[in-house]
Order: structure tokens, then sequence, then C-alpha cells
């Protein structure tokens, strides 16, 4: 070996060693089946509380065989965007997600992560301001540190908090500002108030970007009632210019959005460096996606999915289960320490009960937690399964001489 090698080598392992020590290290599940209430998972049959296919639609037969008759037009775009990679199915898609989520136009990106970078980074840059909640996804994160803007975070859907940040914005007397949240925040389910934070950035004159990861496809107004979080909080596009969501959660497929006016998309279409540097979406996803948008607005899985969210709730509460402040499809279950929230998973696994178990840097230290999701495609018998394998778990884990 080259002195270069082993130093790289000897880097890994010190790393890696320090991760298993904290209890942080990670690996994959291999999955066996198709995914849903029911899959194989590492060769087990498990009920799954962990997927964010909240409306069943990954594996709708509908969707499959629209999917699989979009591969007939080729199996990948075979080229960017704006090179030769544009198919009349991607036009189709950015139409039907304009139309439900009322705004002018729409820009598909390959990922929610690619999304927020090329967004926050086309609009803002050095000499401008990006104001975020301190629990936003990584990848908005991401997406402002690499901007080169002033980083300015806010106390977690702390109105007051946003307002200092937006002052201390303002006093520096320059640039652009521009205010990035989640809808709904993924680790927690709980809804930023976009109301209030809409009318702040209107008076401070900063631009908000709202990601609707986890909004899209599961809430919204009478008018646009799969639209997302910014359609539930009555805000028009005027009020909320950017908004942003991916196909890989409720629409159960991959890839992502952004909508807002045709000047923002055309000039995003220009500008966005994640969208103009990489291979197109593949058009049998894009042909998947538009049927399960089509879906979306003609089934009825909303409805179930709340229905079985005040479900999981009501009999949470009778059971007392530490639930969170939260109305969506997340519930997380906060234990605190990350070897309890490990034993647990693990004895919900014996059960049959497939859970995240997120630890630290997911989530803030000190807050570990169980992140239970629900899907329209649950049965309320595997939920009260669920409720059963976790009160057991739960006694388990915090008498572990019980449990030795
Ligand atoms: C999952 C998620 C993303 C990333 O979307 P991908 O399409 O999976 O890359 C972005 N923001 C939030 C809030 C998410 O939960």
């Amino acid at each position: 070996m080259t002195n270069a090698v082993s130093s790289l080598q000897n880097f890994l392992d010190a790393r890696l060693a320090e991760r298993r020590a904290q209890q942080l290290h990670r690996s994959h599940k291999i999955l066996d089946s198709a995914p849903g209430p029911l899959a194989l998972v590492d060769g087990c049959e498990l009920v799954t509380f962990s997927c964010n296919d909240y409306l069943g639609l990954a594996t709708h037969p509908e969707v499959i065989a629209a999917q699989q008759r979009g591969a007939e037009l080729g199996a990948g775009a075979t080229a960017s965007h704006l090179v030769n990679g544009h198919f009349a199915i991607h036009q189709q898609l950015q139409d039907k997600i304009a139309e439900i989520t009322g705004r002018e136009a729409a820009l598909l990106f390959g990922s929610g992560y690619m999304a927020n970078v090329g967004v926050i980074n086309a609009l803002v840059g050095r000499g401008d301001h990006i104001v975020q909640d301190r629990l936003n996804h990584a990848s908005l994160i991401d997406g402002g540190r690499i901007s080169g803007a002033r980083y300015l975070r806010f106390g977690h859907n702390d109105i007051k908090s946003l307002e200092q940040q937006l002052q201390r914005a303002r006093a520096s007397g320059s640039g652009n500002t521009l205010v990035a949240v989640d809808g709904v925040y993924s680790m927690d389910g709980d809804t930023a108030p976009l109301a209030a934070i809409a009318a702040l950035c209107a008076r401070y004159d900063a631009w908000l970007m709202v990601d609707e990861a986890h909004g899209f496809g599961v809430m919204g107004s009478e008018r646009f009632p799969s639209a997302g979080s910014v359609a539930a909080a009555g805000l028009s596009q005027e009020q909320a210019p950017i908004v942003m969501g991916t196909l890989g959660k409720a629409a159960g497929n991959g890839g992502a959005f952004v909508a807002g006016s045709k000047q923002l998309i055309d000039y995003l279409t220009q500008f966005a460096r994640t969208y103009i540097y990489t291979t197109g979406m593949p058009p049998a996803v894009a042909a998947g996606c538009l049927k399960a948008l089509e879906l979306m607005q003609r089934e009825p899985l909303r409805e179930t999915l709340a229905a079985r969210i005040a479900y999981f709730r009501a009999r949470a509460a009778a059971l007392a289960l530490p639930l969170e402040n939260s109305t969506s499809a997340i519930q997380p279950l906060v234990l605190g320490c990350e070897n309890t929230v490990l034993a647990v998973a693990e004895i919900l696994r014996e059960r049959g009960y497939l859970v995240g178990a997120i630890r630290p840097p997911t989530v803030p230290t000190g807050t570990a937690r169980l992140r239970i999701t629900l899907s329209a495609v649950h049965t309320e018998s595997q939920i009260d399964g669920l409720l059963a394998a976790l009160r057991e778990a739960l006694h388990r884990a915090s008498s572990p001489e019980v449990s030795a």
C-alpha cells in the first residue's frame, strides 16, 4: 500500500469506529418484495410503518401499468432536459403538477434533494441572505450552505425568532433574502405556520420557498385538495411564490418539481444547475407519476389516509403513548436515547412490525425517535397490531431486567 492509501484507510476506519461507538452506525435492510404494508424485509414478512408512500400509489396497478407502457418510449431520457431529454410525457406531467398545485407552471427535477439545492443556489448567493427553520430538511440546509449566502437559522416554527432574523438581514442593507421552510416537518410531522410566515415575508420583502415533500398529495384546500400545506394555509402564488414538492413520497415514485410563476420556471430552466447539468427524468417514471397524480385527483385516497391517521391517534392516546403534535401521516414517538429507540425498534421487528428508528444527525441530539408513517393502504387491524406491539416493546425497553 502506498502512504496515501493507508492514510485514507486509517481515516475511514477511525471515523467508522467512532460512528459505531456512538450507536449511530447505519446499514441497509434489503427489501425483497414490492413495498407496502406487507413487505419481505431481510427475508422476514413485516408490516411496514416506515414508507412515505402515504397513498399506496407505489404499488397501484394502474400506476405500474402506465409506467410499463411508458418504458416503451425507452428506458432512459438519454440526455438532459435542455439537450434532447425532454419528452411530451414530461411536459404533460409538468402541466398536471401546475394544475394540482394551482400554479402557472412547474419544472421537473431528478430528486427533491436536487431541486432544493438547485433552487436556492439559482436564487441567492454571496451578498444575499438565506433564512431557514432549524429543523429544515438536510437538502435545504445543504443548498443554503453551498450558496454562499449568509445563513440565518430561526427556532422551529418560531415566528418571533424568524422576525429577528429578517431584521438582521434587513439591517445588513444588502442583497435579497430567501426564507425556506418545510411545509410539513419530515421527522416531526408538524406543520409550519405558513400564513404567519408568508405575512412576515411580505413585510420584510423576503421570498418564501416551501418544501412540500410531505404535504403534496395529502393535504390542500377545497379548490386544490392535493396541492399541499401551502394551499391548506390558503396562500396564493404571490404569497408563496416558490413551491417545491417531491414525487417520491405521496406520489409513490421518484423525482421532484418546483411550481410557481411562468417567470420563476423560465428562470430556473436557465439558472438551476441541478436542472441543467443532469440527465432528464426517465420517461417511464414521468408516465407513472402522471398516472399517480390522476389517481390522487380521482380516488378518495386522502380521505382514507385521514381516517387512518385519526384512528391511530385515538387508539395511541387511549394507550397513553407519547404522541407529538402532528395530524399528518408522520407520527413520531420521541424516546430521547438512541439505545432505547434501537431496542424498541428491534422488539417491534421481532413482533413483525417495521418502523423507522431515527437517530442523530437526522434529528437533534437527545431526540432519537420512532418514526411511524401511516398510509391509506394500512388496515385498522394492522394499526391495532402495531399499537399492541408498541405497548409491549416500550414496557420491555423501560424495564431491561425483564427483557433480559
Ligand atoms: C424526502 C425529502 C426531500 C428530498 O426529496 P427526494 O426526492 O427524496 O430527494 C426534501 N425535503 C424533504 C422535507 C423531504 O422529506
